[in-house]
């Protein structure tokens, strides 16, 4: 091995191999492990004292020896022009958009505004552990420019586009049909693919867009092969039944997708809530991903996520923290919520399966396992560093754990940004 091209990171490493609901070895622990890295991507990752032993004498070794290692977090759903209108009081969705969320993005014409929020959003995400996200922007073209930007100056994976919205919004976050093809043609051009930045078509969801605009983003969607689709599906009961109105043709809100086009791989839905068994096969046949936002499904009293259904049709699934609607940038904090909204439909989550969904179940959702998500070899080298004693209780309750289950669990339900020791991208500290 080429000493100059390497680094390594020595501490408790925890990753899957697999989705432990499904294989319960998924799990990968070292509690004294080495991960060794090559111009950014995973070299080798195992026991340090296998490991250690192999290093080239001068290769530089972070010792984060007593903290846990991780790959850095997949945050499914988020939309970065909400930054500064999270904790906004007291709406469900509908009212939600018209009062906070539209006069926010209305700023995002303003390229020196949406530079500015995208360089902090970003910095928050890292701050938070999270290395990878899908997010909204607005529906101005310079919104798209600076998120990617921001993401690109700090080497991240990040998934965006420019919102589709030409009905049932403010004059002032109106595009058209003809208009949002073409400049959402223009942006994939410019940065799917770019470093490690890619693009998402994005219909805000059914109800702002003309069947003239869905019908052209599908077009999109089929036309670039590797490109994907956000959208929210099924978040609200008055939503939904806004969308049987607008849209009488349709079996469900589903169908509203379907019939555009706008299913398939890469295809990412917001929330799921009120979809039926008929919706979920369809979009596991589909490939389709649901994202489940357990801070924002809760804060918007929208209704309780179906881990149970989703996988037992085989749907893939990423967890997203729906800032603003969500009320935190922490995966740790959404996988607390996560905790409580399934409980609440009888399913108790395990640590290994919350982890996973945040980690490598999201890359999974996302179709970029075999980029991100774990330590295996070659895949790239994001990783967040978590300390089990960063606050005076944690430190106390993760003395009192004797197994890794249990202290992944109080990480979970008692971790935030406060834990976050460290996040490196491409292996290198940020
Ligand atoms: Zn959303």
């Amino acid at each position: 091995m080429n000493a100059s091209r390497l680094s390594a990171v020595r501490g408790e490493i925890v990753h899957f191999l697999a989705d432990p609901a499904a294989d319960p070895r998924a799990l990968e622990h070292f509690a004294d492990g080495v991960l060794i890295v090559r111009d950014g991507h995973v070299a080798e990752c195992g026991p340090a004292a296998a490991l250690l032993a192999k290093l080239p004498s001068g290769t530089p070794l972070a010792d984060h020896r007593g903290r846990l290692i991780l790959p850095g977090f997949v945050d499914t759903h988020v939309h970065y022009p909400q930054t500064d209108i999270i904790a906004s009081h007291g709406e469900q969705l509908l009212e939600w958009l018209e009062n906070y969320t539209f006069p926010a993005e209305r700023r995002f014409a303003d390229p020196a505004h949406a530079a500015e929020v995208a360089g902090f959003f970003c910095d928050e995400l890292l701050r938070n552990g999270t290395t990878t996200a899908a997010a909204f922007a607005t529906v101005h073209p310079a919104s798209v420019e600076a998120l990617f930007a921001a993401a690109q100056a700090r080497r991240m994976r990040l998934i965006t586009g420019k919102v589709l919205m030409d009905r049932n919004c403010p004059e002032f976050l109106r595009d058209t049909a003809e208009t949002g093809y073409a400049e959402s043609r223009a942006l994939i051009e410019r940065w799917h693919n770019r470093d490690r930045l890619l693009y998402a078509i994005t219909p805000r969801f059914a109800p702002t867009s003309t069947p003239a605009q869905m019908a052209l983003a599908g077009r999109l969607f089929r036309e670039h092969p590797g490109v994907f689709l956000q959208s929210h599906l099924a978040e609200n009961r008055a939503e939904v039944d806004w969308v049987a109105r607008l849209h009488p043709e349709a079996r469900s809100y589903l169908d509203v997708y379907e019939r555009a086009g706008q299913l398939g791989m890469r295809a990412l839905f917001a929330h799921c809530l009120w979809l039926d068994d008929t919706d979920r096969r369809c979009m596991a046949e589909r490939g389709a991903a649901m994202s489940f936002c357990p801070t924002s499904n809760l804060f918007l009293g929208s209704g309780l996520f179906d881990l149970r259904r989703a996988r037992a049709l085989g749907v893939r699934v990423g967890l997203g923290t729906d800032v603003g609607g969500g009320t935190s940038l922490s995966m740790l904090q959404t996988l607390n919520e996560a905790y409580k909204v399934l409980q609440l439909g009888g399913l108790s989550l395990s640590a290994a399966s919350g982890f996973h969904l945040a980690t490598l179940g999201g890359a999974h959702s996302l179709y970029l396992d075999d980029r991100i998500g774990n330590f295996a070899p070659g895949k790239e080298a994001d990783f967040v560093v978590l300390d089990p004693r960063a606050t005076p209780l944690l430190a106390r309750r993760s003395a009192g754990c004797t197994t890794l289950e249990e202290r992944l669990f109080v990480l979970m339900m008692l971790g935030d940004d406060r834990v976050v020791a460290a996040t490196h991208v491409m292996g290198v500290p940020m």
